[in-house]
């Protein structure tokens, strides 16, 4: 798998990716807080795996793996087409990547406003208000601890999101449904 060999050739070599049914709205799991993560285990994996699968085959950028029934810190994201022209977007967002026990350290004051999708509410867009800019703190998929500032775009969009996500949190209450 072309993605799992970008994020790690050697960790996920011997993982064969199942695609998993996502779990929609209004399934009360998508209200429910996700626990963190303490050990990055073989379990983790196999779930880092499949959530890669099931996000690309659903056509999507980011998922958290409450969207999949496990109520973990996990979230797993692919925004490699994202212009980075006006944005500078950190090295580590420019190819598939894992986010483990995420949280926002900081925002900035500036809020910007986004045409939002989800994976778990098919055909359902919410024009959302966000901060632009954010310091998020997370685990990689080894582990290590990461501090990345993101300056606005969808990136900045999307991990605020599948933060959410895991805090049991849904898009529909950022903003006005269309
Ligand atoms: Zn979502």
């Amino acid at each position: 798998m072309l993605y799992l060999q970008l994020i790690d050739n050697f960790m996920f070599d011997h993982i064969k990716p199942n695609l998993l049914e996502l779990v929609t709205d209004p399934s009360p799991l998508l209200l429910q807080r996700s626990s963190e993560v303490h050990r990055i285990d073989s379990e983790i994996e196999q779930l880092i795996s499949d959530m890669f699968l099931t996000m690309t085959q659903n056509d999507g950028v980011g998922l958290a793996a409450v969207q999949v029934g496990v109520l973990k810190k996990v979230i797993v994201m692919s925004m490699t087409d994202m212009p980075n022209a006006e944005n500078s977007v950190p090295d580590y967002f420019l190819k598939p990547c894992v986010m483990i026990n995420a949280s926002i350290r900081s925002y900035g004051k500036d809020f910007m406003s986004f045409n939002e999708g989800c994976l778990s509410f098919p055909n359902v867009y919410v024009h959302t208000h966000r901060p632009r800019k954010i310091i998020v703190d997370f685990l990689d998929h080894r582990g290590k601890k990461r501090r990345e500032r993101v300056c606005g775009g969808i990136l900045s969009i999307c991990i605020q999101h599948e933060i959410d996500h895991t805090n049991g949190i849904v898009f529909t209450t950022k903003g006005d449904i269309k």
